[in-house]
């Protein structure tokens, strides 16, 4: 039976809860045990599929298609096991579950009530993430705030499983702030006392407390949290900012946090082994060189829309020694007036990452054009690629109006179109092409140097796709068509042969990037704009 660890988070949102979980899981792994993670949401929304980036960042996609919270992408880049549809549990899906046993009679005679029906269903998808993924222990992460209205029904099913579960099968990781306050320069240590006394109003005992603060918590503090808080000093562990959050795990491993719950579990307490990950902050902390990578959308305001993206943007550059330096371009700044030379200046390379609607477009494919032109490395992701080959049907083989017929429902020239199983799609939610499909990719190619085999499989999110009808006029101009999904006769891969390096996906590459295995499209088209 698997043993189950719960991470919720006091004072504020935003404290790098997602990332403590996820550092206690690559520590508990580092020493042998198959760990699993989870997250649970508590908006209505059945999944982020339908949010705006703005609202929730990136949805995140899991090799069997679900989409996800950015949380899970923290998960799988420090732990580097596939999660899945049991990883992300909000109350929309948890309620849905519900109202459709209620409607097949399988409450039949009873009143359905949060307490017991909707926290049963809660337990049992806590339960299901262990049995399905047969792992020695899961790691929930509880999403919100103590305190939040909405996360209530979450706590309470938590209350049950410690209750079902003992102490020597179950337990809580609470993080909270420890602010700094200027002036008198002291840390405070209240916040964390009522965040905790709110968590115990509720039945829950923490652990152990994760403190999240600008310094190091001196003795004192940690006596006081530990008399207040009734748990053992040494289970008060230091989250102290950092530059890098790999660094994270590393600092909880010198505390012993992980050995703190096996310890708690009564069991063994295996030798961690560190040494990828140690190597990793060795690289990270060293970088020698550094380079300007321009990302062009239209949600760069808010960096987390493209969370993966920039994660293995970063990947790519440790690989090198390098530091890739972001610049966030909104595509609606290029759309006007703008000097492009002046913009990209000092720019190596150009992405334009996934994307949906037609707001900021035209500036999208203003970028490409300019990085065709120029011989800057180009990298295109999902709408990048379809963009990509619009871009070039427009400007290089006169298809003056060639467009996606997500722009455009009645365009003249739908170089992108609906895929035709897309067509009788009436809800948004869940219906996208999602997850992992096969591409075989053409020998002799940039794709085949970079993937260096002929078949893979890559995660996607998607509803247009390119229209064959165009392909021989692209391909008699210059583009290759180097990557096809040959059940659907999809193009997964498109490439300019001539150019520096020019690549677009269909596909989503980000998502399966780790900081210590770079991606290899992201790895290539970091080599080369580093030329
Ligand atoms: N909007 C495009 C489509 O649905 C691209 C999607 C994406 O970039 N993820 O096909």
């Amino acid at each position: 039976m698997a043993k189950y660890v719960f991470v919720t988070g006091g004072v504020v949102s935003g404290l790098g809860k997602g990332i403590t979980a996820s550092s206690l899981a690559l520590l508990l792994k580092s020493r042998g045990y198959k760990v699993f993670m989870q997250k649970f949401d508590p908006y209505i929304n059945v999944d982020p599929g339908t949010m705006s980036p703005f609202q929730h960042g990136e949805v995140y996609v899991t090799a069997d298609g679900s989409e996800t919270d950015l949380d899970l992408g923290h998960y799988e880049r420090f732990i580097d096991e596939e999660l899945n549809y049991t990883s992300n549990i909000t109350t929309g899906k948890v309620y849905s579950s519900v109202l459709e046993k209620e409607r097949r009679g399988d409450y039949l005679g009873a009143t359905v009530q949060i307490v017991p029906h909707i926290t049963n269903e809660i337990k049992n998808k806590v339960y299901e993430a262990g049995i399905t993924s047969n792992a020695d222990i899961v790691i929930t992460e509880i999403g919100g705030t103590i305190g939040d209205i909405e996360s209530q029904s979450f706590i309470e099913a938590l209350r049950q499983i410690r209750n079902e579960k003992g102490k020597e099968n179950t337990f809580f990781v609470h993080a909270t702030l420890v602010p700094f306050i200027y002036g008198s320069d002291e840390l405070k240590t209240k916040p964390t006392q009522h965040s905790v006394i709110e968590l115990r109003g509720m039945g829950i005992q923490p652990d152990m407390i994760v403190t999240r603060s600008p310094i190091v918590l001196d003795d004192n503090l940690k006596k006081k949290i530990a008399l207040y808080c009734s748990i053992p000093k040494e289970n008060i562990i230091d989250s102290v900012d950092v530059k890098n959050i790999y660094q994270i795990p590393i600092n909880y491993y010198e505390q012993g946090a992980d050995e703190i719950i096996l310890k708690q579990f009564g069991m063994k307490v295996p030798k961690a082994n560190l040494k990828e990950w140690e190597k990793l902050i060795d690289v990270t902390d060293h970088l020698e060189k550094e380079i300007e990578i321009a990302l062009v959308g239209k949600y760069v305001e808010l960096h987390d829309a493209y969370l993966s993206v920039a994660e293995s943007l970063r990947h790519a550059g440790y690989k090198y020694h390098t530091k890739v330096n972001i610049n966030w371009i909104d595509s609606e700044d290029l759309e006007k007036d703008a000097d492009l030379s002046k913009i990209f200046k000092n720019t190596k390379g150009i992405i334009v990452p996934g994307g949906f609607g037609e707001r900021g477009i035209e500036g999208m494919i203003k970028a490409i054009t300019y990085a065709r032109e120029n011989n800057i490395p180009y990298l295109g992701i999902c709408l990048g690629m379809q963009l990509a080959v619009i871009e070039f049907a427009r400007h290089v083989c006169g298809i003056n109006e060639a467009n996606s017929t997500e722009f455009n429902s009645v365009c003249p020239e739908p170089i992108i179109d609906l895929m035709s199983d897309q067509k009788n799609i009436i809800n948004m939610g869940g219906t996208l092409r999602l997850g992992n499909y096969d591409c075989k990719i053409k020998k002799g190619t940039l794709a085949y140097d970079d993937y260096k085999k002929e078949n893979i499989k890559e995660r996607h999110r998607h509803r247009y796709e390119f229209n064959n009808k165009y392909k021989d006029i692209l391909e008699k101009h210059g583009m290759v068509f180097s990557g096809i999904n040959e059940a659907s006769n999809l193009v997964e891969i498109v490439e300019l042969p001539k150019h520096k390096h020019f690549i677009g996906c269909q596909f989503h590459p980000e998502f399966k990037s780790r900081p210590t295995k770079c991606h290899p499209l992201f790895d290539s088209f970091i080599k080369n704009s580093l030329k």
